[in-house]
């Protein structure tokens, strides 16, 4: 893959057209790419790839400064889109679209007087998003607006626990190794406790009453029985949804599954990523396909809604072998799946190394996983990441009525989420604003600083 080299007279909007380009990165075989435009009043670009060049124009764009800004980095990604696709004969799946959240797009068509039937066109004819995409994007829309009214005065709950029994390759969150810090533990666990309390105080204090509590890390579920008996005791579920993320197949026992059932928990993560047990090894998991039969059928037994992740284009996995574990995963039903294709994070352990991924291959994963899948299970969320392979998305299906209220709701970031724990993050949502406040990482400093970090913490959730 050779560099790309693209110049342009807006230089304001040369990191999005960067972005852009990229896209093609594969494609493009060091062709050079111009885009000159005239943004001062009506939107007029030539965009010149290789030796193809093509011209574009738009109205004037109308509204306040930002939203001018907003359309004209839109026209722009667009010529250039069409540029490209032209000039390398291929369409993306997701158009032109390079951000996090193509439901957003959605939503702000609707409150901009769009139908909801014409949702899938739009985004076609806006964004070049393909008929299969677009259509992926009505069906979770249509899945999310039950959910969209029964959120007033509502805030999700987030505990972070941010330790891990080793790293898995793909992974780049920045989650401590439990064996070289168990001493910080159980200190860890009554401070958060503490938060805990004092946050859930504060969310009755403002009349606000909680949607969903998710659980998560890092694998929280590692955890001693004892200690997930501390941290759980500090929450009153009150019957709402509440996930307990169980990432890790070796680090569940039936003691701690019995833990949860007490205090409450109604849904929990059990995550092989893959079922083939070669690729496991490879990925730094350390437990096997028949660890997950086991502790999912134990979890089950216990009642609980059950989620797994899969991961599409894991480091040597071919496409039969893909196949193989969703064919195996659906035949077990779980309440909610979710597909992931791989992204090589800055910071994870592949991201270091050159690995032997096709895009076609992990599309064709990704197209399996949608046809076997979208069969008796509802798509409800989506979103993408940087360094995706293939441009593709991250999409979680659900049985019917069984969808995850906190993913849908902190993924559209539709409610506020009041966060516990060391690098957390708490999101108020606010008239369509969001603010954020980010806890400090570092276990140590957020245990010897823990009262005047808890306070500004408390501020910032009082603030908005
Ligand atoms: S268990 Fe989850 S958080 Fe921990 S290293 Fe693996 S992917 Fe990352």
């Amino acid at each position: 893959m050779s560099d790309i080299i693209l110049n342009t007279n807006v230089q304001t909007f040369a990191p999005d057209l960067m972005d852009e380009a990229r896209l093609f990165a594969e494609y493009l075989n060091g062709a050079d790419i111009f885009v000159n435009a005239d943004i001062s009043d009506s939107l007029r670009a030539e965009v010149k790839v290789g030796n193809s060049v093509r011209s574009f124009q738009s109205s004037t764009p109308q509204g306040d400064a930002l939203e001018i800004k907003r359309l004209t980095k839109r026209f722009l990604k667009l010529a250039l889109y069409d540029s490209l696709a032209s000039y390398c004969g291929v369409g993306l799946p997701w158009g032109s679209l390079t951000g996090i959240r193509p439901t957003k797009l959605a939503y702000d068509y609707f409150s901009s007087g769009g139908s909801a039937d014409s949702i899938a066109e739009y985004l076609t004819n806006a964004f070049r998003v393909s008929e299969k995409k677009a259509n992926t994007i009505q069906k979770i829309i249509n899945v999310q607006s039950k959910y969209v009214h029964d959120i007033k005065n509502g805030v999700n709950l987030y505990v972070h626990v941010p330790f891990c029994d080793g790293r898995c390759y793909y992974c780049s969150f920045p989650s401590a190794d439990v064996n070289k810090n168990s001493a910080y533990l159980a200190p860890y666990v009554t401070k958060l406790a503490e938060e805990i309390r004092e946050v859930v105080k504060l969310i009755k204090e403002q009349g606000k009453r909680i949607l969903s509590i998710y659980v998560g890390g890092g694998t929280p579920s590692v955890l001693d029985a004892k200690m997930i008996a501390e941290l759980l005791t500090a929450i009153d579920s009150n019957g709402v949804e509440f996930t307990f993320e169980a990432g890790r197949p070796d680090s569940i026992t039936a003691e701690k599954l019995s833990v949860l059932k007490e205090y409450g928990v109604t849904r929990v993560c059990v995550n092989p990523q893959t079922l083939n047990n070669e690729t496991l090894a490879r990925i730094g998991r350390k437990h096997t396909a028949e660890m997950f039969y086991n502790v999912y059928e134990s979890a089950k037994s216990y009642g609980f809604d059950l989620n797994t992740d899969i991961i599409a284009g894991l480091d040597g996995e071919s496409v039969d072998e893909f196949k193989r574990t969703i064919d195996q995963i659906a035949s077990l039903r779980p309440e909610n799946v979710t597909v992931h294709t791989l992204s090589r994070k800055r910071g994870s352990v592949i991201a270091e190394n050159d690995l032997k991924i096709f895009c076609a291959d992990i599309a064709q994963m990704t197209d399996y996983a949608y046809e076997i899948f979208s069969s008796d299970y509802n798509p409800y969320y989506l979103y993408r990441q940087k360094y995706m392979v293939g441009n593709l998305e991250n999409i979680g299906f659900s049985l019917p009525c069984k969808e995850c209220v906190n993913n849908i709701t902190v993924m559209e970031e539709m409610a506020s989420v009041y966060a516990c724990g060391a690098g957390s993050i708490s999101k108020l949502v606010t008239n369509g604003a969001i603010h954020r406040h980010a806890s400090v990482k570092d276990v140590k400093l957020y245990l010897n600083e823990f009262d005047t970090r808890l306070n500004s913490k408390l501020a910032f959730l009082c603030e908005k």
